[in-house]
């Protein structure tokens, strides 16, 4: 079955076609500035890549692009846009309405458009990649995945906020999280991993650092605890989210220096984190400074990684032990360096690090623990493509 895996952002289309279950790859690519005269597309299939610049009006358009890639004569990958017996979208926010995968209906389409006062940068355009996939591939079977319905399983003592009950109650206040298709694909693959190796999985705890940043603590494969809450703001030190403050900061900036709350949001969301610290936000920049001398990029991954160190000791709390921490995304694939400052004096959690094996990037679940390590370190690729695409053959095969 092949199913074409949809990421549909503001200005942007990411795809994937992905034959499954075998979980081959047969073309992927990414659509940037949509709307504008120069957008581009880009498309790979195996080790051919190519892409091109065009006027692309709008997500429509863009879709029909992709379509004609995906058939075109000469680098096409399929003869007929039925060929695709499913699309799987990636859905930011399914609240507390879906704790799973949906074929999308009139009623789930309301659903993800009521659920966009949550998430309003990221549920419109989804819902919008849903509804121009509707048109383009008529024949096919539209999945609806949720990053929230992971987290369906935090308890209430998790995700209720200490704030006044009815806000929960009749305004949905309280935390959702978000991050969930690669929390959930990085601790199968954890718990696939360690159960090879007769270990405990039972405990875990996952730490998804990318351009956004969250952690969760795993009991059975389940979420119980998440780092990210109502919106995508809160806990670690992120690339321009300032991640956990104290909300006295927020009203200080406010009534004292006269900022309006849209002007503190923009702060907090896109100012702030290693970009608001050094002035960069990507990490490969920090560390090469921090290598050259930079006090201000030495003291932010200090901090960064002191974040992170902190929500693993809460977890491991809460799990009332640990079997293991699983580093993913760009920068917990990536950085060797970050991960040796998180797991420096963690004994006491039973963490200990093999610098060598840290050292090395390999594509696959590597463990960089060291041989007493009482908990396994592991560092696991994510991908949250193929879990779209599992979860929606999943549901297509029912
Ligand atoms: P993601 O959102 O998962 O694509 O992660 C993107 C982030 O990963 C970038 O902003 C970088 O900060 C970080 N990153 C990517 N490659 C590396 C690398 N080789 N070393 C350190 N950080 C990296």
């Amino acid at each position: 079955m092949k199913i074409l895996v949809i990421n549909s952002g503001s200005s942007s289309i990411k795809y994937q076609l992905i034959e499954m279950p075998s979980e081959a790859v047969i073309a992927k690519g990414l659509i940037e500035r949509i709307g504008s005269k120069e957008a581009k597309i880009s498309y790979q299939k195996s080790d051919f890549k190519t892409h091109k610049v065009l006027e692309i009006r709008d997500h429509q358009t863009g879709l029909m692009q992709i379509n004609q890639l995906l058939m075109d004569d000469e680098i096409g990958v399929i003869t007929n846009k039925d060929d695709i017996e499913v699309v799987g979208h990636r859905v930011v926010h399914g609240g507390k309405s879906f704790s799973e995968t949906a074929v999308v209906t009139p009623q789930v389409k309301e659903a993800i458009k009521n659920l966009s006062a949550l998430a309003p940068l990221h549920n419109p355009h989804n819902l919008k990649g849903i509804e121009v996939a509707e048109k383009v591939f008529t024949k096919a079977q539209q999945v609806a995945v949720f990053d929230t319905a992971f987290f369906q399983s935090l308890p209430q003592k998790a995700y209720q906020y200490a704030i006044p009950k009815h806000l929960m109650e009749e305004q949905d206040i309280r935390a959702y999280g978000f991050h969930g298709t690669s929390h959930k694909y990085v601790s199968e693959k954890a718990k696939t991993h360690l159960k090879s190796q007769n270990q405990s999985a039972s405990k875990l705890i996952t730490i998804h650092l990318g351009n956004g940043c969250s952690m969760t603590a795993l009991k059975d494969g389940l979420a119980i605890d998440h780092s990210l809450g109502f919106g995508p703001a809160n806990g670690l030190i992120m690339g321009t989210r300032a991640g956990d403050i104290d909300q006295s900061v927020i009203f200080y900036l406010i009534n004292q220096l006269g900022y309006s709350p849209d002007e503190v949001n923009e702060l907090l969301l896109k100012e702030s984190g290693m970009l608001g610290l050094t002035g960069h936000n990507d990490m490969r920049d920090i560390q090469k400074k921090a290598e050259e001398g930079d006090k201000n990029c030495q003291i932010a991954l200090d901090m960064n990684a002191y974040r992170i160190k902190k929500y693993i000791g809460a977890y491991a709390a809460a799990l009332n032990g640990l079997d293991a921490i699983v580093f993913t995304a760009g920068i917990g694939e990536n950085s060797a360096l970050l991960r040796d400052i998180v797991c420096k004096d963690m004994d006491v959690l039973g963490l200990e690090l093999d610098t060598d094996k840290n050292a090395k990037r390999t594509n696959h679940v590597n463990e960089v623990s060291s041989a007493h390590s009482k908990a396994k370190i592991l560092v696991i690729p994510t991908n949250e493509e193929l879990e779209i695409a599992k979860q929606a053959f999943e549901i297509a095969s029912r």
